[in-house]
């Protein structure tokens, strides 16, 4: 069987997305191309559109359109909190509790020296920047309960409690093994209340 050369880029292409293997990005391809047109054109125009002014907030790494994100520029947000979690989506889990007021930094990652994750590519420095100026009183690590995040947190602790600042972890109520972005708001928001501070 032999495709045209832009169908196989395209499929190619589309096995660049998370879980998807030859046979997927074929059906899609076809699918495309074949039946939505018109969605292909509106999914094309919002890649690129997305690709070209979706960056990282300057402050806080959050996926951002303005150089300072929505949390870090609103103003009633508690300047004293700072929550900091594995990626955007994590974010949005939290929001949705309505449970945390404070602001946020995104590591866009958990440390994994294996996959080539280190303390760089989680933006320490800029994170060590914010603690130091002087503001936030208190860190809550929001990173994921599987190995790596409690790894991560653990060097995330010791970073905030070397310039004085109360460090705290979300609580229990989030499964072990379990990823922030998939479990309920009731059960988020309680582990954010009940958080504690690691000694
Ligand atoms: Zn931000």
């Amino acid at each position: 069987v032999t495709l045209t050369p832009l169908l196989q880029e395209l499929i190619n292409s589309l096995r660049c997305l998370p879980g998807v293997g030859y046979r997927s990005a074929q059906r899609m391809a076809f699918h495309l191309i074949e039946r939505d047109r018109k969605g292909a054109r509106s999914l094309s125009r919002a890649l690129g559109n997305a690709l070209e002014k979706v960056d990282y907030c300057t402050r806080c790494r959050n996926l951002s359109e303005t150089p300072l994100c929505l949390y870090c520029t609103r103003p009633n947000r508690d300047e004293s909190l700072l929550c900091i979690v594995e990626c955007p989506a994590d974010l949005l889990a939290i929001e949705q509790t309505t449970v945390f007021k404070g602001r946020y930094f995104v590591l866009m990652g958990r440390l994994s020296p294996l996959d080539g994750l280190g303390p760089e590519e989680l933006g320490i420095e800029l994170l060590i920047t914010l603690l130091n100026q002087g503001d936030i009183k208190e860190v809550v690590i929001a990173t994921n309960t599987t190995v790596e995040g409690e790894a991560t947190a653990h060097y995330l602790s010791q970073l905030v409690k070397t310039r004085h600042i109360k460090a705290s972890r979300i609580a229990h109520g989030i499964p072990l093994g379990g990823e922030l972005e998939f479990i309920d708001s009731t059960t988020l928001g309680q582990a954010l209340t009940a958080r504690t501070e690691i000694i």
